[in-house]
């Protein structure tokens, strides 16, 4: 299972279907009527917008460190006006990445170990650099809210909707 963030309205254009010229190029016996399936147009809808997809647990992980939505429930809808206030909450979570980025560096192993939550949601003791927000390296929520922030200031500055689920 995963959640995708999209900018659902966002302008789409046709391009040929990726699938029917993966087969003329590599197996063209495979193609029906010169197309991938009997029910391929041969074009597919694209847009330039960027997507994101993550698994449940990471989706949730997201959404509940940025207070949108319930992370339980990992389907939503962010409305343009509500954009910057969220792209805000995504610069205090960068900034204080950032200003940990010592704990993270190598060799930099704390001695105190702590509790902390493993990948199965359960209390684990911490005894390496990694900070933890709920089971997640701090690199990962990192890169993850950094691609969330390039779709919100992509869909802010198209004035378009992003959703997700
Ligand atoms: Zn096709």
């Amino acid at each position: 299972m995963s959640v995708t963030f999209v900018c659902p309205d966002a302008p789409r254009k046709e391009v040929p279907c990726e699938w029917c010229e993966r087969y003329r190029a590599e197996s063209p016996e495979l193609l029906v009527d010169g197309k991938c399936d009997r029910y391929c147009r041969g074009v597919e809808q694209v847009s330039d917008a960027p997507e994101i997809n993550l698994s449940n647990a990471s989706a949730g992980d997201i959404l509940d460190l940025l207070e949108l939505g319930n992370p339980a429930e990992p389907w939503g809808e962010l409305a343009v006006e509500d954009i910057p206030g969220i792209l805000q909450r995504i610069m205090r979570v960068l900034a204080r990445s950032e200003s940990r980025k010592h704990l993270l560096a190598e060799g930099s192993v704390s001695q105190e170990p702590r509790v902390g939550i493993n990948e199965d949601g359960l209390p684990a003791i911490e005894l390496g650099p990694k900070v933890i927000y709920g089971g997640v390296a701090d690199e990962q929520i990192v890169r993850r809210v950094t691609s969330l922030r390039t779709l919100l200031v992509w869909a802010a500055e198209h004035n378009l909707t992003v959703s997700w689920g």
